[in-house]
């Protein structure tokens, strides 16, 4: 995985571990702490993988471990890192949208593979050129911006015949590419009308319509959607 590029910084951690870095603050951010067994399982490798990049990026500096049962965090250079890697991943993701016109369930995959390469000088002509966006194509919020969504709640909070607009796709369902899919599939995506029609908490579902289509969902896929509530 070591796709050197000419406009990486020296400082600037390899893509692996910029991958690790984005996935770990987000994780710290949402759920206060960082799992590994669940980082292996988003990152697609195996536990003894995500292990042994721990142990490089704690000689590196980028994480402190916490003995043997505190877990592991972000170092303050380690969060530095990770935000601007998430800054160009989402400048990457706009750019995409708005520019070339990718549909908003590939644009997640598709700037993965272009933020590792965005210098410094072009994150700031992006940043420039886009209004200095405030969130991503998913409703995610820019490191810094956490307060432009903090108003806007996951659908699992909300009772039957609330009404609200979709605003935001959680990072974790974005990495998630069956469940982006069908989401942006049956039009729930940011800026989409929707109502709660029905909660069966004992079923663990719920169902929303948007449009004329109504959409069952489990707390698991609801808890990652959020929504503006009118
Ligand atoms: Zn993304
Ligand atoms: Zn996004």
């Amino acid at each position: 995985m070591s796709h050197s590029t000419p406009n990486r910084p020296a400082d600037r951690p390899t893509p692996t571990v910029e991958d690790y870095l984005m996935t770990m603050h987000v994780m710290e951010r949402d759920y206060g702490e960082i799992i590994a067994a669940r980082l292996a399982e988003m990152l697609n490798v195996t536990p003894a993988t995500v292990a042994m990049t721990f142990k490089r990026m704690e000689r590196d500096q980028w994480v402190v471990g916490k003995g043997r049962k505190g877990g592991v965090h972000l170092t303050e250079s380690g969060r530095s890192a990770a935000y601007s890697v998430i800054r160009r991943h989402m400048l990457a993701e706009l750019l995409l949208v708005k520019l070339i016109k990718v549909p908003i369930a590939e644009t997640h995959n598709e700037a993965h593979g272009i933020e590792h390469s965005i210098s410094p000088a072009l994150e700031e002509r992006l940043r420039k050129v886009l209004g200095d966006p405030e969130v991503c194509p998913h409703g995610n919020p820019f490191p810094g911006h956490e307060a432009a969504t903090s108003h806007w709640i996951p659908l699992t909070e909300l009772a039957a015949g609330q009404k609200g607009v979709i605003r935001r796709i959680h990072e974790f369902a974005e990495d998630n590419h069956a469940l982006l899919g069908f989401l942006v599939e049956n039009g729930i995506a940011p800026g989409a009308a929707a109502e709660i029609t029905e909660v069966l908490p004992f079923n663990q579902t719920l169902t929303i319509r948007i449009k004329e289509r109504a959409i069952t969902l489990g707390f698991q896929a609801a808890r990652y959607i959020y929504a503006e509530v009118t």
